[in-house]
């Protein structure tokens, strides 16, 4: 008797075991292979959420004003600390994407996603970070671009940041690059929405907010009807501009990305419900737009499962459905990740 109570319990402690070391699998459409600095000095402190963006003196320098935000932490309550080197960035990162079922599109410096890559091959897919600066000092032009996709080594043109630049992607610059990724059939994802707040007066003079709206892919995507892309960070915070962009193209997808750590609850929520409500919970995704806080995976995927306005089929759309049907996986690539 006593033998069988323990087999019993030890049942019973395996099968709730392996629900906790295997929660259900995500994919984070959005994640970085950065290096600990890449940043700023770390340790930086994000905010999970930030409370505020603060208030700027212009008699001050902005930069000081930022930086001071990040090394204090005083912009929230509660915030998580960058780690200091880059293997420990790499090991924590790998070690959150393991614990919670992550498979993840991982972009960042090619040397340093092959880096990542080559240590979990299983869930860090290459996607290059791209924007027109790293074409030129890094020679990824539109040719040497479509030998890495064509290898099948990287499977995603993303995050391509040209709104740092004061580009849109509808721009004629990046044309070439479209058509190339059309003719491909890779996907690509550009950040539309928020970048660091303030970050023309950290340097980048060219970005602008007008940017932030969905309507800047317009074009692009009329160009390129078989092209797959997403909008990364979901557009934030002009929801009029990103719904009805998505009303006017069923093909178009966004990843979540900093908003979904970044801001408060209030607006998170807010926002996503708006897109819910509206009609495209078929094509959101989870992007935990992680740079240097591993800690912000976990958080984001908690904030998903945490909102009650959405049901359990409405989270597991988010976190995993919506993806696999925009990547076009398998049944069998579906059933290995569970
Ligand atoms: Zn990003």
């Amino acid at each position: 008797m006593k033998i069988n109570l323990l087999i019993l319990l030890s049942i019973i402690v395996t099968n709730s075991f392996s629900q906790v070391s295997k929660p259900l699998p995500v994919i984070d459409m959005h994640l970085h292979a950065l290096r600990a600095d890449d940043q700023g000095p770390p340790p930086l402190k994000m905010g999970l959420p930030f409370d505020n963006f603060g208030a700027h003196d212009p008699k001050n320098d902005y930069g000081e004003t930022f930086m001071q935000a990040l090394k204090s932490g005083q912009w929230s309550k509660r915030s998580t600390s960058s780690p200091l080197t880059d293997d420990s960035l790499r090991a924590q990162t790998i070690k959150a994407i393991r614990d919670n079922n992550v498979y993840a599109i991982t972009s960042g410096n090619i040397n340093v996603v092959r880096k990542w890559h080559s240590e979990e091959p299983k869930r860090i897919s290459n996607a290059v970070y791209w924007d027109f600066g790293i074409a030129k000092r890094n020679k990824l032009n539109v040719d040497s671009l479509a030998k890495l996709f064509k290898s099948g080594e990287f499977s995603v043109f993303g995050e391509v940041a040209i709104q740092y630049e004061g580009y849109s992607p509808s721009d004629s610059a990046f044309e070439p690059y479209l058509k190339m990724a059309e003719a491909l059939d890779i996907p690509v994802g550009v950040h539309i929405g928020p970048g660091p707040p303030g970050v023309i007066y950290l340097g980048l003079k060219k970005y602008r907010a007008s940017l932030h709206s969905a309507f800047v892919l317009e074009e692009a995507l009329v160009r390129h009807p078989k092209l797959r892309l997403y909008a990364m960070h979901a557009g934030w915070p002009l929801i009029d501009d990103l719904l009805a962009t998505l009303y006017a193209h069923p093909q178009l997808y966004v990843d979540l990305g900093i908003i979904s750590y970044d801001i408060t609850d209030k607006e998170f929520y807010f926002y996503l419900e708006r897109i819910v409500n509206a009609g495209f919970g078929k094509r959101i995704m989870f992007g935990s737009d992680n740079m240097v806080w591993p800690e912000t995976i976990p958080f984001a995927i908690e904030r998903i499962n945490k909102a009650t306005f959405l049901t359990t089929d409405q989270k597991r759309d988010i976190l995993f459905n919506n993806a696999a049907r925009f990547l076009r996986l398998s049944p069998e690539q579906i059933k290995s990740m569970y």
